[in-house]
């Protein structure tokens, strides 16, 4: 049984990766699942263990409900507890509008919104059991501002934010905490190829993209640090869209 365990959809890489060994850093044993890239997901528990907490990487689809309840199911009968949920794991399939096609709608609503429900649910009833717990769910900037192209993922987004504050607003007598994160634009492979960075930073009033610390650093003081704070979008993204 874990002292106190940290779960991180989507933690192998990126974001997930830095959150995942942010919460090592602050004495967590974690969890992290991640789709396919075994190699990626590998050396990233070798660098949590290095805080000389206790790491396993979980490969399954977050967005397949009958994958998550074998997994998180087999992950609660090892560790016993599940204090932090970090709802992490995303994709992008960018179109405009008039080009998408029902694949790319569904494959984004799947996978970044329909997921944090299969994920939330089962570990909500640890949660409770427990009387105590933090969630963290992975919104955007462009789930409060919309985006030329991203008609899915801001729609998936947005609805990751009712997510977040209804859910604080059913768990909170339970001392069960959910919030969520904005983040602008985070450097990692998601938007390495992304076109046109030098236009962004004139609409970035911190001049730069955003680092996975970064928002690492949030998902700490909405999990760790803070004890009061519940039904937030903490908005990291130096300031795209004050
Ligand atoms: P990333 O570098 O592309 O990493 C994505 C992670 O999610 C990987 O660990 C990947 O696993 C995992 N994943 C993808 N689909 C999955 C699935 N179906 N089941 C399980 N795991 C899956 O992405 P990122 O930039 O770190 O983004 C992390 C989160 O932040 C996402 O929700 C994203 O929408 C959000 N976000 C990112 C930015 C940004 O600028 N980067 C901005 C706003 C919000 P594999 O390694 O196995 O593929």
């Amino acid at each position: 049984m874990s002292e106190k365990l940290a779960l991180v959809t989507g933690g192998s890489r990126g974001i997930g990766k830095a959150c995942a060994l942010k919460l090592a850093q602050a004495g967590y044993d974690v969890v992290i699942n991640y789709a396919g890239n075994t190699e990626a997901a590998n050396q990233t528990i070798e660098e949590i263990k290095a805080f000389g907490v206790e790491a396993e990487a979980f490969k399954f689809d977050v967005s397949n409900q009958e994958s998550v309840d074998e997994n998180i199911a087999k992950i609660v009968e090892k560790y016993g507890r599940i204090d932090i949920l970090v709802n992490n794991a995303g994709i992008t399939r960018d179109d405009l509008f008039i080009r998408m096609d029902a694949d790319k709608w569904n494959a984004v609503i799947n996978t970044n919104l329909n997921s944090a429900f299969y994920v939330s649910k089962p570990v909500i009833k640890v949660m409770m059991k427990q009387r105590s717990g933090a969630i963290v769910n992975m919104s955007s900037v462009v789930g409060v501002s919309g985006n030329i192209g991203q008609a899915n993922y801001s729609a998936a987004k947005a609805g990751l934010i009712g997510f977040t504050k209804s859910l604080a607003k059913e768990l909170g007598s339970r001392n069960i905490r959910v919030n969520a994160i904005a983040p602008g634009f985070i450097a990692t492979d998601m938007t390495k190829d992304l076109a046109n960075t030098e236009e962004m930073m004139k609409f970035i009033p911190l001049k730069r993209m955003g680092t996975p610390e970064d928002i690492a650093a949030a998902v700490k003081f909405l999990t760790v640090d803070s004890t009061y704070v519940t039904g937030q979008v903490l908005e990291v993204d130096g300031g795209l869209i004050i």
